[in-house]
């Protein structure tokens, strides 16, 4: 008898894990004694409500407290704001919990998930996590596309993942569209609208998809206080969802999911509409003025409806997207490189403050300006 361990057994992961290429979270570095400007992971340049930031702080008394497990203040005060009934509203750690959360308890080993060609990363890692299939639907002038979806559905389809507006494209599918997809799948394919820059979008034949969770048995909206509400920090995200979707998260969610501060600064966050209007004001401007002024540079920009561009650069080296990429960072101006996105030629940038922004276009002039090689 030997004591040494075999080296072949050791705890192995679900098989589909390896296959997992992990998040990798937009870059927050600058060289040294220059001002960083983070452009990289879509967060408001306005930070979060002052009256959020105070619920936050009120809470640093209380941090021995178990929260609310059910976040009953945070539902109650989102379903005001939204008109929503908050018994079918569910609070997660970020709307990314609320996605794996979806997936877990809808998909298993062997089923499939349908998500777009550009899609949101999360959604991949969520379906191989459980052991399902991540099934892609190609997409046109990248943007979702309702039949190249419905052609990927098959018997085994159990989820469909349209982020509207999708990041990092910035584009969306009109309320007609989404209309068609619902109506079109399967009734036991659950339909999950990731509308986390809902907030920014101020096109009227857009929707956020309340209106198809409270029609349809199969439809979930997901969301989050990361994006217009500036509190990424915080992990607080949500779905509205019919009874029995909401039903099955509460049982496998873990009972204090979102933390005591997150919810208080949460209700107030959901409470001042001032700074989300001054949100919203701030980001139209500046998404119109960026688009100019980028495409004037000879930069090709996808029309955004997001706080966020995705910018086209040439193939050749020393103009690509990996050259500007390198020449903003010297300037403290980070963007997010999409290569994960299947956009290698591509950058994503988050409308900043006007003094960041500014100061991209001036480097981008810069950058399109001189000489190659
Ligand atoms: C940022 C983002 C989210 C939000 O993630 P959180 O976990 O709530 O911070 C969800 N979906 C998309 C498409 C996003 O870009």
């Amino acid at each position: 008898m030997s004591n040494a361990p075999k080296s072949v057994e050791r705890p192995m992961p679900r098989a589909s894990i390896m296959e997992i290429e992990a998040y990798v979270p937009g870059k927050s570095a600058a060289p040294k004694g220059v001002k960083l400007h983070k452009l990289s992971s879509n967060e408001t340049p306005l930070g979060a409500s002052p009256h959020a930031v105070a619920a936050y702080q009120a809470m640093a008394g209380q941090l021995e407290l178990y929260p609310d497990g059910s976040s009953t203040l945070l539902r109650e005060a989102i379903g005001k704001r939204y008109g929503l009934d908050p018994a079918r509203i569910v609070c997660g750690a970020g709307s990314d919990e609320i996605l794996s959360l979806l997936t877990l308890a809808y998909a298993g080993p062997g089923d499939e998930g349908i998500f777009c060609r550009h899609g949101f990363l999360v959604y991949r890692i969520a379906l191989l996590s459980v052991g399902a299939v991540p099934v892609v639907a190609e997409e046109v002038d990248l943007t979702a596309n309702v039949d190249a979806i419905l052609a990927k559905v098959t018997p085994r389809t159990k989820m469909v993942f349209l982020a509207n507006p999708n990041n990092p494209t910035g584009t969306y599918l009109p309320a007609a569209e989404v209309t068609r997809l619902v109506q079109s799948l399967p009734a036991h394919v659950l339909l999950v609208l990731d509308a986390a820059y809902a907030e920014y979008v101020t096109r009227n034949d857009y929707a956020a998809g309340i209106e198809l969770v409270a029609q349809y048995p199969n439809v979930v909206m997901t969301r989050t206080f990361s994006k217009i509400y500036g509190l990424a920090n915080l992990r607080i995200g949500w779905c509205y969802a019919p009874e029995a979707v909401c039903d099955a998260l509460n049982r496998i969610r873990g009972p204090f999911n979102v933390g005591g501060a997150s919810i208080a600064a949460g209700v107030a966050a959901m409470e001042d509409g001032a700074h989300v209007a001054a949100a919203q004001a701030h980001n139209t401007e500046w998404l119109g003025w960026l688009t100019r002024e980028i495409s004037n540079l000879g930069i090709g920009v996808t029309p955004s409806v997001g706080n966020f561009i995705l910018l086209h650069f040439a193939e050749e080296a020393g103009r690509n997207a990996k050259a500007a990429d390198a020449f903003l960072t010297q300037r403290g101006l980070i963007l997010r490189a999409v290569a994960a996105y299947e956009l290698p030629h591509c950058l994503r940038l988050t409308i900043g403050s006007a003094e960041a922004n500014k100061l991209v276009v001036e480097a981008l002039r810069e950058f399109m300006g001189k000489s190659v090689g």
